[in-house]
This record gives structure tokens, C-alpha cells and sequence, in this order.
């Protein structure tokens, strides 16, 4: 039995960007088997959804997240950068492993409810969430926080985790290699995450230039900056994933598109507590970039439309630019060039027959998505991610009707409002 999308109108993503005012889609297992007009693709048997007032794109896909810090939500707004050298929180002492692990579900949740089907997940502890993770049938890749300033890299962690979820881009939960940041990891350990993520396949996961004492202490190593540092240890490369990206002189950004490296882009988290944003029209088009809503006590939310909508707005800004950044752009970015930031863009990222079924169906009949002039337009400029009405991810739905299949938000939001307060007063 097949699963048809029908009549809707449909955002491909595709090379040519086809928007199909009305189609179906045929979904055969965990794959998109074919598109065709509306109304031809059903057979007696197949189970039909009515799609005909309804935005169909590709999954969102959220390209650097942190879910099991999702109860840090409010604990620190309106602080001074020197207040996030190290990350850390008011509280977080008295947190517990089943604080993050509980909140996990929540994140992923919240991701769901807001058409994000694909996440690329990190933080210590990684054994113990990525099965929760996984429990929820989001699609996400996952690593396990590496640092050797303080103690020896946790590699044993990784290869375990390597081991239970592979690195396979097609697999709906894979592994890659996560060192935390060029401050908190030693040339000789970006050096083995290189090594290794050669050997296994994984890709590399690092925040990158995120503050000014991180450059510093990458300078104090003997490098002009970020990009040499990760040019001499062998993550200057399209396997690697940089987060933020914001330290970067004008030489490194020139230079930044020889290497290929991707680029994880979380404006809201960066203007928040940096004040300041990576100039993305410098290198749309240029290296892969997706964007991240990153954690939530520096965002605060997960909503990867607005992330998008800021992302548009403060590039052109920084551009003095209101022509660059189009629309078409933004919706790439939220779609396919997030998978190709990832590797996955042959698994996901486009509505495109052989691709996986992670698809959104945004509810047309709410006035955001209205008039229906450009509805590309209305998803970056007007719409919120809460009009996700139902979300597949490998042809399974997560959310039908706006409301979880696998879970019951309220319960959730009753949980996730006291997650943290137990233990810490
Ligand atoms: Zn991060």
C-alpha cells in the first residue's frame, strides 16, 4: 500500500526549483516513488491524504542543534559576551543526565511541530541521548562532543556510537565525529578527527570563530586565524561542518570557498550573544550553508522559518543590499543546501522521485499563507513553522492535523515546564 499526497501545491527544491501549483505525490515505503497531476497518482488500496490546500516542501532541515539543552530556554538573555566564555549556564551544576535525556523529546518534538525533519545534533553524553533521539523518527546526525583541554577526548563514546549508528548518509540516524571548537581541542585532536573521519566516513561537526577569545587562543597557537589552524590539521575540507563561522578576517572569508568547508549559520544565536552575524552574502553560493537555531538558551527558538526570515533581513543589511539573498536562496537554504551542508542532499532536501519521503505539508488556509501570489515568499517572509499541518519523515507521519503521532504535546510541555528545577535550589 502507497501513501498519496494529493493536489498539493508542491516546492520541490529541485535543480530547477519547479513549483507545481497542484500535484501528488506517490510515497512507496520510505521513499517518494513519483509525482505526477493531481488526481493521478492514487490506485485502489493506497491510502490518500487531501494535500489540495496545503504547502508541500521538502523537510526542514536544522543543521546545528543541541536538543538535550532544550530546558536552558530563558536562563540567560541579555548577558555580555565575556559571560559565555565556556558555555555555561546558571544552574547547570545541578542538572541531571535525565534532565537532558527527558528533554530530548521535547526538542525533537518541538522540531517536528515546526516541519524540521532532519537535525545534525551535538553535546557530551551523546550515548545516552541519541537513542532518545532516535525513538522520536526525526532524522538526525548525531556526535558526541570531543574536548582534550581539560581531560582526554572521549573516543570511546564515539566509536561506540560509530558502531550502533553507523555513518551512512542514508541511515535515518548516522554518526560523525563532533570536536567541540578550535579553543577547547588540541591540534594533535583536530588532527585525529580528520584521520578518523576518513577512515569511518563521518563527517566533522566543530563550532568555528564563535568569540573573539577562541581566535585569540587559535593565534596564541602560532595561526593567523580559524582557517589556518583548520587548514593544518586537515579539517579545511567539504567533510567538515563549521558552526557560526563569525571571527573570520576578510582574507579568511575570500580564501574560506577554496576549501569547501560548509558552514553551519545560526544568526539568531550569534546576534544574541555576540551582536554580531557571519556575512552570509560574502559566501552564499559559494560553500554549502545551511542554518542552525543552534541551543535554546541563546536563540531561543526552533523555528528554522524565522531563523531564515533573520538570516535574509540582517544579510541584507550587512550586504547594504536589499537584491541579494532572494527568496529562492533562503528556501535552498532551509531545503537542499542544508542536506548538501550535511551530505545527505542525495537522501533528502528536495522533492524528487528516489529521495526520501520527509516531507511538510504547510496549511494553506491560514491568512500568513495568504494571498497565494508566491508562496515561496509567504513561507520565508509571513509564515510560521507552527503551519506545518502534517510531517513525514522516510514516509512515516510524525504530525498529522498539527498534532504529534508518536506523543502528546501537552504531556510533553507539562514535563519539559519544570525540567531542570527539581534538583537546583
Ligand atoms: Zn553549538
Amino acid at each position: 500500500m502507497a501513501l498519496v499526497l494529493q493536489g498539493g501545491a508542491v516546492l520541490t527544491a529541485n535543480a530547477n526549483n519547479d513549483f507545481l501549483p497542484a500535484a501528488d505525490i506517490r510515497i512507496e515505503g520510505t521513499d517518494i516513488a513519483a509525482i505526477g497531476a493531481a488526481g493521478s497518482l492514487a490506485q485502489p488500496g493506497d491510502r490518500v491524504i487531501d494535500a489540495s490546500e496545503t504547502l508541500v516542501t521538502p523537510g526542514l532541515i536544522n543543521v546545528h542543534t543541541h536538543a538535550a539543552t532544550a530546558f536552558f530556554r530563558g536562563l540567560a538573555d541579555d548577558r555580555s559576551r565575556a559571560f559565555w566564555a565556556g558555555y555555561a549556564v546558571p544552574g547547570q551544576e545541578h542538572f541531571t543526565i535525565d534532565d537532558y535525556t527527558g528533554s530530548v523529546r521535547a526538542a525533537c518534538a518541538e522540531f517536528l511541530l515546526n516541519g524540521v525533519t532532519c537535525i545534525a545534533d551535538r553535546l557530551g553524553d551523546m550515548d545516552r541521548i541519541a537513542p532518545a533521539i532516535a525513538e522520536t523518527g526525526i532524522r538526525a546526525i548525531i556526535g558526541h562532543t570531543l574536548t582534550d583541554n581539560r581531560k582526554p577526548a572521549d573516543w570511546g563514546t564515539v566509536d561506540a556510537l560509530i558502531e550502533r549508528f553507523g555513518t551512512d548518509p542514508r541511515s535515518r540516524v548516522s554518526a560523525g565525529i563532533a570536536p567541540h571548537a578550535l579553543d577547547t581541542c588540541s591540534d594533535a585532536l583536530l588532527m585525529e578527527c580528520a584521520r578518523r573521519a576518513e577512515r569511518s566516513g563521518a563527517r566533522v561537526f566543530i563550532h568555528v570563530a564563535q568569540s573573539e577569545p577562541e581566535v585569540a587562543a587559535v593565534r596564541a597557537r602560532g595561526y593567523d586565524g580559524a582557517l589556518a589552524c583548520l587548514a593544518k590539521t586537515g579539517l579545511a575540507s567539504p567533510i567538515t561542518v563549521a558552526a557560526h563561522a563569525l571571527y573570520l578576517s576578510d582574507a579568511e572569508i575570500e580564501a574560506w570557498p577554496r576549501h569547501g568547508i560548509a558552514i553551519a549559520h545560526c544568526p539568531a544565536s550569534n546576534l544574541k550573544i555576540e551582536a554580531r552575524t557571519m556575512p552570509l552574502f560574502r559566501l552564499i553560493g559559494r560553500v554549502p550553508i545551511g542554518l542552525g537555531t543552534d541551543w535554546t538558551v541563546t536563540n531561543n527558538s526552533m523555528d528554522l522559518l524565522a531563523e531564515a526570515r533573520l538570516a535574509a533581513l540582517v544579510g541584507k543589511m550587512m550586504a547594504d543590499d536589499p537584491e541579494v539573498l532572494t527568496v529562492q536562496q533562503m528556501v535552498r537554504m532551509l531545503t537542499i543546501d542544508g542536506a548538501r551542508a550535511l551530505g545527505i542532499d542525495r537522501v533528502t532536501g528536495s522533492i524528487e522521485p528516489g529521495k526520501r519521503a520527509d516531507l511538510v505539508l504547510f496549511d494553506a488556509n491560514r491568512l500568513e499563507a495568504t494571498p497565494a501570489h508566491d508562496m515561496a515568499s509567504n513561507l520565508l517572509y509571513a509564515m510560521s513553522g507552527r503551519l506545518a499541518r502534517d510531517v513525514l519523515v522516510d514516509g512515516q507521519l510524525l504530525v498529522t492535523g498539527g498534532k504529534l503521532v508518536r506523543d502528546d504535546e501537552t504531556a510533553l510541555a507539562r514535563r519539559h515546564r519544570h525540567t531542570g528545577t527539581s534538583a537546583s535550589h
